[in-house]
């Protein structure tokens, strides 16, 4: 059969436009002949896309084709082409210059009037599409993978996703307000007669590492964080350590947009380090810092593994060695670093005298020295971790897996050799970060008001029942 396509648009001035957009020689008797094709799909897009987008544009011109001031028409000096690149491909626009009206004086002689309109020249919406994908997978998967549903222009590279990517996440930086050493505003008189705050806040922070792709070092080190209040939706945040000199702002930022105040109960939970506690520090005078309880039982499934390795050369050592791990992790749960920490050490004596072929054995006292240096610094954030949970406080903001393998890991892949600037690193955090909690398209519509919109998460339900 024959399928004729036209499109009639009724412009602005009351012209109708009536045109053929596309014609199909369709068999109707081979099932991946029914409906439309991936290539019918992107060429009929495309098609309507360059009618409307001329139409749209023809209509803005000539709304300006007459002085605003004296009404005169102003006459023609050429045209130009803009091309304009949106999801549904690169349009060429015919963009009209005009001598400017004598009456405007002091102003250029000539002006193009589509030129207030196209201040961009990438859509909106691509900038989204492109922006989010590209945080989730690589970058030339992300040109893969639109090129495979959409009519986008050929041009599109890896490159140009990846500088889309970047001029988004500086708009959001340059939004950023200054770096203060503390974030506590007020005093105790003003706290008191804060409204009763919402639930507590619980904030995650902890620190990984990128491979680097200049520089003399091999990694940098990246922090990321969660932050978990027991009312709203959960964020996440992430930056550079060594690039970044915002983070205090930076987190100040998610929890203001999470609602905080200053009389509200908030609790970090982070691994110890000193970047990751000068981030949290002086960020509300209700803070409690926790050493996450996830910190604590991956060192400690460490050790065991140690432990499990060793029971194969030396098996009754071996179980000594996994009883006293198992007690000390009984006192860390109670928040009893006194008894943990002599347990510890006994365990190291015990490690020392071992005679053995265990290939790990080096390793396993290594590991067992660094996890006693490790309670010792820490001792002063050790709570009584049985106690919270019994009182439904929160002990580890990393349940399943850490907030680094979330924000960093798959992204920034460890395994495949990719290395990365740091500001590279830093921009694509802050836009994966969003990605992630699902906020970046609510960054989009704050930019491009018209997105929501076309957002039908803003539709309002239609009651079909009534
Ligand atoms: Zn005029």
């Amino acid at each position: 059969m024959k399928i004729e396509i036209k499109l009639r648009i009724a412009m602005a001035d009351g012209r109708i436009c009536e045109e053929e957009v596309l014609s199909l020689d369709k068999p109707h008797d081979r099932l991946e002949a029914i409906g439309l094709s991936l290539a019918e799909a992107k060429d009929l897009l495309g098609r309507l896309q360059e009618h409307m987008v001329a139409a749209q544009a023809a209509s803005f011109a000539a709304e300006r084709r007459c002085c605003s001031h004296c009404g005169r028409s102003q006459r023609s000096k050429g045209r130009a082409v803009i091309r304009f690149r949106t999801p549904f491909g690169d349009v060429p626009i015919s963009s009209p210059r005009l001598h400017r009206c004598t009456c405007t004086a002091g102003e250029s002689k000539t002006f193009s009037p589509l030129t207030e309109l196209f201040s961009e020249h990438v859509a909106p919406e691509l900038l989204y599409l492109e922006t989010k994908w590209a945080s989730l997978v690589s970058f030339g998967v992300t040109v893969d993978l639109l090129k495979d549903v959409l009519p986008i222009g050929s041009t599109l590279s890896p490159e140009t996703v990846r500088n889309h990517l970047h001029r988004m996440a500086a708009r959001a930086e340059a939004e950023l307000g200054e770096e203060r050493p503390s974030f506590i505003e007020g005093f105790p008189l003003v706290w008191a007669r804060l409204p009763v705050p919402e639930g507590p806040i619980v904030v995650g922070v902890d620190g990984g590492y990128v491979r680097a792709r200049d520089g003399t070092q091999s990694h940098f080190e990246v922090l990321v964080g969660k932050s978990i209040p027991e009312d709203r939706e959960n964020r996440y945040f992430g930056l550079v350590q060594s690039h970044d000199d915002k983070p205090r702002r930076r987190l100040r930022e998610v929890l203001r947009e999470q609602g905080f105040q200053m009389n509200q109960d908030i609790t970090f939970l982070t691994d110890g380090g000193d970047s990751v506690r000068n981030m949290a520090v002086a960020m509300s005078p209700c803070a409690e810092h926790v050493l996450d309880w996830f910190h604590i039982t991956m060192r400690l499934t460490v050790l065991g593994q140690y432990a499990k390795g060793l029971a194969h050369h030396n098996p009754s050592e071996a179980e000594d060695a996994a009883r006293e791990l198992k007690r000390i992790k009984g006192y860390l749960w109670n928040g009893n670093h006194r008894r943990a920490l002599p347990c510890v050490a006994w365990l190291i004596d015990d490690l020392d005298a071992v005679e053995t072929d265990y290939p790990g054995m080096k390793a396993f006292r290594k590991a067992a020295e660094e996890f006693n240096t490790y309670i010792a610094n820490n001792a002063g954030m050790i709570p009584n971790y049985a106690e919270r949970r019994r009182y439904g406080e929160r002990v580890s903001t990393a349940f399943v897996e850490s907030t680094v393998n979330v924000v960093v890991g798959k992204r920034f892949s460890k395994r495949q050799q990719m290395r990365w600037s740091k500001e590279g690193a830093h921009l694509l955090l802050q836009t994966r970060t969003r990605v992630l909690d699902g906020t970046l398209r609510r960054k989009f519509e704050q930019w491009y008001p018209g997105l929501a919109v076309n957002n039908p998460a803003h539709q309002p339900q239609v009651n079909i029942a009534a």
